[in-house]
């Protein structure tokens, strides 16, 4: 029937498109009163020292409630924000919160760890991220120890030399620098050299099946000795598994992060995990 085969009008627009492009279109729309009404949080999830098995700091993730969509992940909005340029401002508020945040368990007597914020690539081109994290950490207060950024490989795409002056600002303020995703993107560990880091996320995606891939675990036994070479520290991620946790223990990983050990949890969850011993007088 010629009439729903379609007379050919629409033909160089999918049908099957539209939905997507209604939504891509209401998302982006919605992520400027988002952040006017309020309907971002953050969700912190633990790291893991392998060593002693006690927490050694938290990650903040972005969650999103939307009113009729309910909660987007970020992997839908995050992407469209960073094409749109929105991310700055959304970076700029997860910055502030999660050291607003920290800040206030360290005044209520809570454990002191340190924050890690996801920092978009486009922060380092488009945005002044040296005066962002300075006004930031001037309006709330907390100490630069106690954050660390973490950012992905596309940072490393251009301006290396301008990237690598702001990293080396920053460590000298006292700020930790994360490689996140390690592994996924495009730069390479003859790069990593030159680059003032701190510490290496290992993907997920290395580390899930590590137990049962004999090729996979030798290459990332190699990464973590190249890694531990030039004096920084592997984190691996996604470990979901006992046998994930203890390879990466036999391998040497300094911090793990995962389901396994928790989930990402919303502020006052994790503040539960916080709190220390009381002394005994
Ligand atoms: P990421 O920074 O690599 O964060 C890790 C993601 O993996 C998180 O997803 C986390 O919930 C999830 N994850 C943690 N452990 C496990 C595990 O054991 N198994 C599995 N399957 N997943 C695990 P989430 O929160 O959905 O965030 C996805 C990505 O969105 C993040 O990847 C990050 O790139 C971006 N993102 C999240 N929050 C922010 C933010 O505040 N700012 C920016 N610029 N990006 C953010
Ligand atoms: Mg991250
Ligand atoms: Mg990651
Ligand atoms: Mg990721």
């Amino acid at each position: 029937n010629a009439k729903e085969e379609g007379d050919g009008c629409y033909r160089f627009f999918k049908p099957n498109l539209l939905p997507l492009i209604a939504e891509k279109m209401r998302l982006e729309n919605g992520l400027y009163k988002a952040l006017q009404e309020n309907q971002f949080s953050l969700h912190y999830q633990p790291k893991i020292s392998a060593a002693s098995g006690e927490l050694c700091g938290i990650e903040a993730l972005i969650r999103w409630k939307h009113p009729e969509l309910g909660l987007v992940p970020p992997d839908k909005f995050i992407p469209l924000a960073e094409e749109s340029g929105f991310i700055l401002e959304i970076d700029r508020w997860v910055f502030r919160e999660a050291c607003r945040q920290n800040k206030a368990w360290q005044d209520a007597g809570l454990k002191k760890i340190s924050v890690s914020v996801n920092i978009s690539a486009r922060h380092f081109y488009q945005g002044n991220l040296k005066e962002m994290i300075l006004s930031e950490l001037k309006a709330t207060g907390l100490e630069p120890h106690y954050v660390s950024l973490e950012i992905t490989e596309g940072v490393f795409m251009r301006n290396i030399d301008q990237v690598i002056d702001t990293i080396l600002y920053l460590r000298n303020l006292g700020i930790q620098i994360s490689i996140d995703d390690f592994g996924t993107g495009y730069s390479s560990l003859n790069q990593l050299q030159r680059l003032p880091i701190s510490d290496v996320k290992l993907d997920r995606s290395f580390i899930q099946g590590i137990t049962s891939d004999d090729k996979k675990s030798s290459i990332v036994r190699a990464i973590i000795e190249l890694v531990h070479s030039m004096n920084m520290k592997v984190v691996a991620e996604g470990v979901e598994t006992e046998g994930e946790s203890r390879f990466c223990k036999e391998l040497k990983c300094d911090e793990l992060q995962g389901y396994l050990f928790s989930r990402p949890l919303p502020a006052a969850e994790l503040e539960a995990l916080l709190v220390q011993p009381k002394n005994v007088s």
